[in-house]
Formats: structure tokens, sequence, C-alpha cells
């Protein structure tokens, strides 16, 4: 019919205006490298931040004793507890747990939020097991992953810029987020000292480096989407302190921010980021992170309900609302081989109260998740080849044989099979064989974590 036509039409103009075809992907990469210069140049040089995170050394393998970390990314943290045991016996125990935030913290007072994950972190100290923190007269270091925008003060310091992710908290930003976790944790009597503050990029880095010394850069694909590597410092036209005796500094991009005229941006991309909580910015984040895809997803289903009567003549109720279709919901359907789409149908019902769907129109969902997480795998990729571009890691020099490891880590890339397929499928369509063959993507299972306690323990007030 008329109606089914109009809703085919809605989709198709959808997947044009998302087009990702190389020469594309060539120019988002291109425009990735040319604002990492900018943003290295000068502080508001460009929309990446590239924030200078203080981190000069990455891990040895050497790092010795009980360090803990405590990682805020989004809706979870986790509280790790290390215990390392220098070259020889390397990582000998780990162990961690996930507490989830209540969504009231995330948008109330900041000593509410740091009282709540004080006391979180002061219940699995209490967990520790006796012997395991051999000098009683020593004060437990933490590793403190906070990743959202920081100011980076020095390695333990930093004051932070804004809130991302569905996360405002005003009284939060400006203030340096390791005095308000030290007051909090001083609140409830919890004597434990902050040396190391990063984001999840850089401990991401830092575990990946700490497993494998090829590792250059690190990514994130989570609830959102960020990016880390290792700069050589004098590169760094911005930095005016003393060079880093190794040479190297690492980068946090802040790459969730980057925007561009090349990216494909679509009216439901416009819609999304002028009703979230933060208007015309993280527009890359914005289109490829676990936060917004199966919200994108919802808004093109939203439309063709409207327009096109695609579900019938009213508009399911539940469809109307934001960001009920969540990414994983949005995954499943994605990855579902059933013969009749059971899983889409399922998901359809459960979440949106939609049923009767006939096999046709399920077709036309599993295409409609395709087109948003094949656009936002294909720029990611796109943004790797940008960060390998600065650091001259895109081409093979020689017939050298030097690798070059990303380490990649976050719920969207570990768990999103089709995302990270097509992910890795477009870097070797970016790099062709001969480099990608150097080129080598690295699952970094909860390398942040670990990555702080490291740092922490590189950092610490003790050695
Ligand atoms: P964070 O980024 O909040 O630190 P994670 O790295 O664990 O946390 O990423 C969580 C995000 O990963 C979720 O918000 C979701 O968007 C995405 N995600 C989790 N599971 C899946 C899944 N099965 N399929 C697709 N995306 C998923
Ligand atoms: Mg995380």
């Amino acid at each position: 019919s008329g109606k089914w036509a109009q809703a085919i039409s809605i989709l198709k103009e959808f997947e044009e205006k998302c087009g990702t075809n190389i020469s594309k992907l060539k120019q988002v990469a291109d425009a990735m490298t040319v604002e990492m210069h900018a943003g290295l140049a000068s502080e508001g040089g460009s929309k990446l931040k590239m924030i200078i995170s203080y981190v000069d050394n990455l891990p040895t393998g050497d790092e010795k004793g009980l360090f803990y970390a405590l990682d805020l990314g989004g809706t979870n943290f986790r509280v790790l507890r290390v215990q390392l045991g220098g070259k020889e016996h390397r990582v000998v125990k780990q162990e961690f747990e996930e507490v989830s935030i209540p969504p009231h913290l995330m948008t109330g007072s900041s000593d509410a939020l740091f009282d709540y994950i004080a006391s979180a972190l002061a219940k699995f100290v209490a967990t520790e097991s006796e012997g395991l923190h051999f000098s009683p007269d020593r004060q437990r270091e933490l590793g403190f992953t906070f990743s959202f925008p920081v100011r980076q003060t020095s390695i333990s310091s930093g004051t932070l810029i804004k809130w991302t992710k569905g996360f405002s908290i005003d009284d939060t930003v400006g203030q340096d987020v390791v005095g308000e976790l030290t007051k909090a944790m001083e609140r409830i009597g919890l004597d434990m000292r902050v040396t190391a503050l990063v984001n999840d990029t850089i401990g991401t880095l830092a575990g990946g480096r700490y497993n494998n010394p090829d590792v250059v850069a690190a990514v994130i694909l989570g609830t959102g989407t960020n990016a880390a590597y290792v700069e050589r410092a004098h590169a760094i036209p911005k930095w005016h302190g003393l060079l880093p005796k190794s040479g190297d500094m690492v980068i946090n991009m802040e790459w969730g921010n980057f925007r561009s005229s090349h990216l494909p941006i679509t009216e439901y991309d416009q819609a999304l980021d002028a009703e979230s909580l933060n208007p015309g910015e993280q527009i890359f984040e914005k289109i490829i992170s676990g936060m917004y895809l199966g919200e994108i997803v919802r808004r093109v289903l939203c439309k063709m309900a409207e327009e096109a009567a695609f579900f019938g003549d009213t508009v399911p109720a539940k469809l109307k609302i934001p960001f009920i279709l969540r990414t994983p919901h949005m995954s499943a359907m994605h990855h579902d081989t059933s013969p009749d789409l059971k899983i889409v149908a399922a998901k359809l019902k459960d979440i949106l109260e939609i049923s009767n769907t006939s096999l046709k129109m399920r077709k036309v969902i599993v295409e409609l998740c395709d087109i948003v997480a094949s656009r936002g795998a294909r720029l990611s990729a796109a943004g790797i080849v940008g960060i390998l571009k600065k650091i001259g890691r895109d081409t093979v020099k020689d017939g050298e044989k030097q690798k070059s490891v990303v380490s990649l880590d976050g719920g969207l890339y570990e768990h999103y099979t089709k995302f990270r397929t097509c992910m890795e499928d477009t870097l070797v369509e970016l790099l062709g064989e001969e480099v990608s063959n150097n080129i080598v993507i690295e699952h970094s299972n909860d390398g942040s974590g670990i990555g702080a306690a490291l740092l922490a323990a590189s950092h610490s007030q003790y050695t």
C-alpha cells in the first residue's frame, strides 16, 4: 500500500543521509587528524580538547603492592583491588565489585553522589582479606578512573569541565573531583589516598601497555566514546612545562566532542541533540556510542509510525518515550537469526508493547538497526585511522614490521558483535591489507580499572 511505500521511503532517505562511503570516511579521518593538531597547538584551539594527562610513563610490569581502583564511567561503577607482584608475578590477585548508580544521584548534588561512591568503596575495603594489606602503617592508595572531561592539574587532581552521558550535577562542575572524593571519604572515615586521576581511555591504555608494549592508543566504545594515545611531548605546542624524561605524554582526546561538516548527520540526530542534556556538544559521541544508538532507532521508528502508520493507525504510546529502546535491545534485534525474527517480535512486544508485527516489518526494523550500527562502527574506524595518521602509523615504511596495537574496551565494543565486526572490517578497508597486517585491535578486558590501579602504583607516595 501507499503507507508501506512511505515508511520504506523514510527508511531509505535515512539510510542515504547516514552514508559513509570510503571517501567520506577518509575525509572524517583527515578531519580528525587536523583537529588533533589544532587541539594540541593551543587551549581551545579545537573542539577536541586534547587534554594533557600528566601520564608520561606507562606501566612497565615492575609495579608491586596492593592497590585500589575506582571506575566511574556511566551508569555503573566498579571498585577493584589488585595485588601486583612485579615483573615475575604480575597480577597476583584481583577482585572487583560492580555497583549501579541510582538515577536520582546522576542529577542530584555533588556530595550525595560522592558520599554514595565513598561508602560503596568503604564496604569493599572492609572485605579485604587479612594479610593482603601487608603494611598497616601504609595508607591505602587508589587510582580513580573518572570518565568525564576533566582539566587535569596534576597526575592526581583535575577539575570537572562538564558532565556527559546523562549526568548533570551543577555543583561538581569546576571542582577538583579528587577533592570531592577525598572529602567524601573523610566524611565517612575511610583513610585512603587518591594517587592517580585518569579516565577510562588512559586506564585502558595503561592496562593494555602492561600486557603488550606495542600498545599506542586506546579507544572506549561504551555508554559514551573517547580515545587516548601516546604523543611525543615536543609535538605538543601548548605544553609549556618541562619535557618529561620519557619524551612521551599521554593525551586524552575527548573525541566524543569531535564534529566535522563531513559527519553524516540526519534530522533525527539533530532532534536528539537539541533535546539532550548537552545540546551542541558531544556530536561524535551522539552518533556512535551506546547511550544513543537505540534512541536513534526509536526516533526513526517513531517517524515511520507517525507519518506512515507503520504500526497501524495509532502511534504506539511507548514508542514516544525517549530512551526506552536501549542499545542492548537494538543489538539483540540486530543479531536475531531466527527465520521468523522472533527476538525482534519479543523485543517489540516487551519494550514497546507492539504486537502482531509482520515478518516484513521486522525485517525493516533489523535493517534500521543495521544502518544505525554501521554508521557508528564505520565512523569509529575512521576516528582510529585519524589517530594512526597523527602518529605516523598509517603507512608501512620500507616493509617495516612495527606493530601498532590499539586497546579497545567498553560494553558496546564487547557485546555488540555486528558493530565490532563492522568497525574492524572498515579499518582494513581504510588502511589496506598491507598496513592492516601491522595494526592490531586488542580487547583490553576491564583494562581501565586495572590500568588505574597500575598508575596508582607507579605514582605511589611511597616510591
Ligand atoms: P560505561 O561506558 O558506562 O563505563 P560499559 O563500558 O560497560 O560502561 O558500557 C555500557 C554500555 O554498553 C551500555 O550503556 C550499552 O550502551 C552498551 N551495551 C551493553 N551491553 C550491550 C549489548 N549487549 N549490546 C549492545 N550494547 C551494549
Ligand atoms: Mg567504562
